[in-house]
């Protein structure tokens, strides 16, 4: 970066003036709008949720929006974070490892999503260290105030311009209140004030309590939480009452009264049965007209745009409520005890059951447990099964049970990631007698290492020994299962997240047994998904790659639906008869 433009990024902070008002190339003041959501009294309410369903009817008008989720953490990303923890790492096509409301937001929108969308204050002090340590500051200090909250305000600029959006919609982690996030609400009242009226909106989401001592609602825990954001100098627009149950008038007047939020901007967003029907909920409650009216963008809407995004989503949402054929499909899994763990793998085959009339039910499989003698009965009631993606040991030789006990009895199979090296790990063992073959991840020195590091390949994609991040063209072989689901494109796309791929010198024998790689890296020997024939397993499929990140629920990931398909005919026993491997 030259000097000019580091000076040109950083604004004028100078002994001069006290304002930080860096403004990136592109921006539009006055074009760009944004819509802040913060949450008050606890977490865990579905800000993510709420956040994306109102600006997907800003989209759904034909306005152009852009989610940013800001992380209260101080990790550059969501890699190392824990799923037990934080719940799914949810990865974009650039390779950054983030926060699963992104996947949220990309599933909500149906639009891909990158780095620019999600920031974390590691991030935004870290770029803070940077530009200090590049003479950036032009001799001050560096403070919080202006130059963190400077920051935050530059990325969200950036995203704006970069985007082209009409609306940013930013969607601030953590409550109110918390010491994490108050760069974050610093920096959007300093916007809201910069911006000018009619350019930045704040809705809260706020929660509602009934105790079940008292039964009935009380609010006060809601007038608190939002008075704590009018401390921090920021007066809401909107306020949206979650709740168990439709929160009454005399609540919502309480809380207008003492928000000096008027009563048509106080919303109740109890609990639904679907979070689908979330989006029509809020414009029926008329929210999205408040918000075109607050950032003045009336004159933006195509009418038609949105009768047609309206008339798909509302055919969606309908085929929710019709009765669906139950199946039942198992999921083995280290964090058995964590559904948010497999959010994406969840809504995946949420969509395919919308789509296919079923109801997808999940049998949580702790397979530390499994080995031959019981698997049968332990998979007895299900109708396909599923191994995620997953690091470490624990609980692969119960796996790898599973996984021959779905093949053996054509019982549909879908391996993701980790599921994809154990089917080759599991068919190198039982049908090829590669004895002792494993994976290097989990024994170091093992005498047949068929899954294995090998950075010489990945360096190919300059990625070192690193992990093999973000999205990833995917060759599909003609004429084969893969070739069907992907309605026989030749190049599809997939986004991944590995560090050990199938070693080539095992592909022969591999494929000499009867196992097909039906998707490669474009000139790579990276196998990235195999199958068996189809004469052999009516569905047995894994892949390398993360195919749940880019399910959408209008359009389900292929081999999700192959899969859910094939497991309704298993529960229905349409399958044909067993013939040997
Ligand atoms: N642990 C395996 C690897 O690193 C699989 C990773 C995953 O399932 N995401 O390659």
């Amino acid at each position: 970066m030259s000097n000019e433009e580091l000076l040109f990024r950083i604004g004028q902070s100078t002994e001069e003036t006290e304002f930080y008002t860096p403004m990136p190339p592109g921006y539009r003041t006055g074009h760009h709008k944004f819509v802040v959501v913060v949450g008050t009294v606890m977490s865990g309410l579905g800000k993510g949720i709420f956040s994306s369903s109102l600006a997907k009817l800003l989209q759904d008008k034909g306005l152009r929006v852009a989610p940013i989720k800001m992380e209260g953490y101080y990790n550059i990303d969501s890699g190392t974070l824990n799923p037990y923890r934080h719940g799914e790492v949810f990865v974009l096509d650039d390779g950054m490892e983030t926060d699963m409301d992104l996947g949220t937001y990309e599933r909500m929108l149906d639009q891909d999503l990158t780095a620019a969308n999600f920031t974390t204050n590691g991030q935004i002090l870290s770029s803070v260290l940077k530009k200090e340590r590049e003479g950036g500051y032009l001799g001050r200090d560096v403070q919080f105030i202006p130059h963190v909250t400077g920051e935050v305000k530059l990325r969200l600029r950036e995203l704006a311009a970069k985007s082209k959006a009409d609306v940013v919609f930013i969607e601030v982690g953590g409550t109110v209140g918390d010491f994490e996030n108050q760069a974050y609400l610093e920096a959007c009242r300093q916007l809201a004030y910069e911006e000018g009226e009619n350019c930045v909106a704040f809705v809260v989401l706020t929660y509602v309590m009934e105790p079940g001592s008292l039964g009935e609602q009380k609010s006060k825990a809601a007038q608190l939480g939002i008075k704590r954001l009018m401390e921090a100098g920021i007066m809401p627009h909107i306020i949206a009452c979650r709740a168990s149950n439709p929160v009454k008038e005399k609540v919502r007047e309480k809380i207008s009264m003492y928000t000096n939020v008027p009563m048509r901007r106080v919303v109740t967003m109890h609990d639904v049965e679907s979070i689908y029907t979330i989006p029509d909920a809020l414009r029926t409650a008329g929210i999205d007209r408040e918000v075109l009216t607050l950032l003045n963008i009336h004159d933006r809407v195509d009418q038609g745009k949105e009768d047609q995004a309206r008339l798909k989503w509302r055919q969606f949402v309908d085929r929710i409520s019709k009765p669906r054929k139950d199946v039942t499909v198992a999921v083995t899994g280290k964090y058995t005890a964590l559904r948010d763990a497999y959010a994406s793998i969840i809504k995946a085959s949420e969509h395919c059951g919308v789509q296919l009339g079923a109801n997808v039910n999940f049998k949580w499989i702790d397979t530390t447990s499994i080995d031959a003698s019981n698997v049968a009965k332990r998979l007895a009631d299900c109708h396909g099964i599923i191994v995620p993606g997953g690091f470490g040991v624990r609980g692969t030789e119960g796996k790898i049970e599973c996984i021959r006990f779905a093949r053996e009895n054509k019982m549909p199979y879908l391996g993701l990631c980790l599921g994809f090296q154990m089917a080759v790990i599991e068919f190198a063992r039982n049908v090829c007698g590669i004895d002792g073959a494993n994976s290097t991840e989990f024994e170091k020195n093992c005498p047949n290492p068929v899954i294995d590091i090998l950075p010489e390949q990945k360096k190919i994609e300059g990625l070192g020994g690193n992990m093999r991040l973000g999205g990833k063209d995917v060759e599909i072989k003609p004429g084969t299962l893969a070739a069907k689901l992907f309605d026989n494109a030749r190049t599809i796309r997939l986004r991944f997240r590995h560090r050990y791929e199938v070693d080539p010198k095992y592909i022969a024998t591999l494929e000499e047994h009867g196992m097909i790689f039906s998707g490669k890296h474009p000139t790579q020997p990276i196998m990235q998904i195999l199958e068996l024939p189809q004469d052999v397993h009516p569905y047995f499929v894994g892949t390398q790659a993360h195919p749940e990140l880019t399910s959408r629920p209008l359009r389900p990931q292929p081999m999700f639906l192959g899969f859910c398909r094939a497991a309704m005919e298993f529960a229905e026993g349409r399958l044909r008869q067993p013939q040997a491997v």
